[in-house]
């Protein structure tokens, strides 16, 4: 049989209720043998997170203010769900010093990792399985960078002699010894860790929702949940926005071939996405995996007769973006002219300048400049084996009468990615949507 590890968002063990589904998802596969807890989350939409509050908690600290009325807050969350649960675990000693360290000027990484650090106590006592400090498997180097090679050293030895272990998720240790967090959200990486180190046939990720969405749910309705996503283009959509997992969660399994599962502790039968290799079989899919898209880019349009036979003015006119400290997004270019897509938040109030320079250092016919665009991705491995996809994604934008300003499709085919106004994003991304995912009855849009 197979290892599983399976990693429990916040909202998945935000109260004693939520403890009870996740003892019954891991008693109902014993291939759960390794278990991360992030800290305890919202229980409604005016809850705190219990993380949000030990920052705060650290704040308060540092400046010299009183915490007591915010650490209470955690104290009792942690003591309810204990006591909720019928569980005789003693949490007090931990509280006290946890309230003690951080009043004496303790760091902001460990007063956050204490979290995870208490929820993971609690679930081990609760689950009848071994706590395992990650402060002890997880490492950092002493710049503070992840230190993949000793944890790995060390969580395949350690792991080996606990055949079903709780390891809280979000930090670890640096060589002097001290809790480090990953950045927020990071339990996701914890899991990841872990699956690769014991070497597991599957990393589940069990959340508050049905999996990865095709789209946006603020601006599509109800849109269907992905069943199955390679890594390739799960990145594609999170570049462009998208995310259910920490962005980082992905290295470690990928590299190690471990398929991700996302799954929903409130819906445990639902099949969830399945995050899979770049296999060859996803190619006859035959329609597109998913949309994403942001808002807020400029296009600068650079124009110049004989630019295609002109040595050097594509590194002539990146260097002047650079030299600015600006990347760039895409760059289509004609035979006459070159399209600099960049984040409004790269170009801040830089713009006068760079096309000052441009127009110094590439002596263009003339500069164009496109404000307010957004960006949509439209993605999908199968896409480039299936005729007519551009043609149906083209045609439900020009029947939206959305203008398309820029459109980029990488030789990969994985994605078509178009430029329109800002505008006419919410409108574009679901004219998309329902262009690949005819509705039965006609959308509220
Ligand atoms: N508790 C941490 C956070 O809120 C880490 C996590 O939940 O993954 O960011």
């Amino acid at each position: 049989m197979g290892i599983k590890v399976a990693k429990f968002g916040g909202s998945s063990l935000a109260d004693a209720a939520q403890f009870r589904k996740v003892r019954a998802i891991v008693e109902a596969d014993p291939a759960r043998r390794y278990v991360i807890p992030s800290a305890p989350g919202k229980r409604d939409k005016h809850d705190h997170k219990i993380t949000d509050l030990l920052y705060k908690c650290h704040e308060l600290a540092q400046e010299k203010r009183p915490f007591g009325e915010v650490f209470a807050l955690v104290k009792k969350r942690y003591l309810t769900i204990c006591s909720e649960l019928g569980l005789s675990l003693d949490l007090i000693p931990d509280l006290t010093e946890i309230e003690a360290r951080i009043g004496a000027g303790a760091s902001a990484d460990y007063t956050a990792s204490r979290g995870e650090f208490l929820n993971g106590k609690i679930l081990a006592a609760y689950l009848g399985f071994t706590f395992l400090d990650a402060a002890t498997l997880i490492f950092f180097d002493a710049e503070g960078r992840f230190d993949a090679e000793k944890t790995q050293r060390v969580l395949s030895r350690e792991l080996a002699r606990y055949p079903r272990a709780v390891i809280p998720g979000f930090y670890g240790s640096t060589p002097e010894g001290h809790v480090r967090t990953f950045s927020r959200g990071g339990s996701d990486i914890t899991g990841a860790i872990v699956a690769r180190g014991i070497n597991a046939t599957l990393y589940e990720n069990w959340t508050d929702v049905p999996g990865f969405l095709m789209a946006d749910p603020r601006i599509v309705k109800n849109p269907k949940p992905i069943r199955e996503i390679t890594y390739r283009e799960l990145r594609e959509l999170a570049y462009m926005g998208a995310s259910v997992l920490h962005e980082e969660a992905i290295f470690p399994v990928r590299e190690a071939k471990i398929p991700i599962n996302i799954k929903n502790t409130n819906d445990p039968d639902a099949p969830g996405t399945l995050i899979v290799n770049d296999n060859g079989n996803l190619q006859t899919r035959g329609s597109i995996t998913g949309i994403a898209g942001l808002k807020g880019f400029t296009i600068i349009a650079v124009e110049k007769t004989l630019m295609h036979s002109e040595l050097g003015f594509g590194r002539k006119l990146l260097s002047v973006i650079e030299a600015h400290g600006i990347s760039f997004e895409h760059m289509p270019s004609g035979i006459a002219t070159i399209s600099l897509v960049i984040a409004d938040s790269q170009l801040n109030s830089k713009l006068d300048k760079v096309l000052v320079d441009i127009d110094r250092v590439c002596e263009p016919d003339s500069i164009e400049v496109f404000h307010d665009i957004a960006l949509i991705t439209t993605v999908g491995l199968g896409m480039a084996y299936t005729p007519g996809i551009a043609a149906k994604l083209f045609t439900a934008l020009a029947q939206g009468g959305i203008n398309v300003r820029m459109i980029d499709q990488g030789s990969s085919e994985i994605n078509i990615i178009v430029g329109i106004e800002n505008k006419d994003f919410e409108e574009a991304m679901r004219r998309i949507y329902y262009a690949f995912v005819p509705q039965t009855t006609e959308p509220e849009c």
